[in-house]
């Protein structure tokens, strides 16, 4: 059915699913301005689509033209970034699939504006989701909203 080279991925959500079959181009981290602040993050994690082909299944993204050249697809009911478009190709960002840990990265790309802290990210003290239950007791009652990290028939879906 689906094969190694079919990779599944979409919002959030639930609102904009994708597929994308056959070999990305490349998988990168941009460090640029305008990808931090269009992932409100430190890096935008890309994968560049290159010959592969993208469906999107459900929905679309709505896009914002970040620049004369480029514009940048999001989810327009819950805003996960979803897409990178420039004259070159489409990207597609790379935390949106459904299982990033099998498209890793192999490259950075606008270095001149990685954030100095960045590297040492790794290094810092580190705490599991519920090491923090004294702080935030709410977590062992969290009822995920956010659609599964596969595709659905329907979402959100039937309750029987
Ligand atoms: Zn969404
Ligand atoms: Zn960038």
């Amino acid at each position: 059915m689906t094969s190694p080279l079919t990779h599944t991925g979409g919002c959030q959500c639930g609102a904009v699913r994708f597929r994308m079959e056959g070999q990305p181009k490349d998988v990168s981290v941009c460090h640029c301005r305008m990808c931090q602040k269009a992932f409100g993050a430190y890096y935008a994690p890309l994968v560049a689509v290159g010959e592969a082909q993208v469906t999107f299944t459900r929905g679309a993204p709505k896009r914002f033209a970040s620049s004369n050249f480029v514009k940048r697809g999001f989810c327009g009911d819950c805003g996960t970034p979803l897409s990178y478009e420039a004259p070159d190709g489409l990207s597609l960002a790379a935390g949106a699939f459904d299982d990033p840990s099998q498209l890793p990265p192999t490259i950075q790309f606008g270095v001149e504006c990685k954030l100095a802290f960045v590297d040492a990210i790794s290094t810092l003290p580190e705490r599991a989701t519920l090491d923090d239950l004294q702080d935030a007791p709410f977590l062992t009652e969290v009822v995920s909203y956010q659609h599964p990290d596969r595709d659905t028939e329907q979402w959100p879906e039937a309750k029987s």
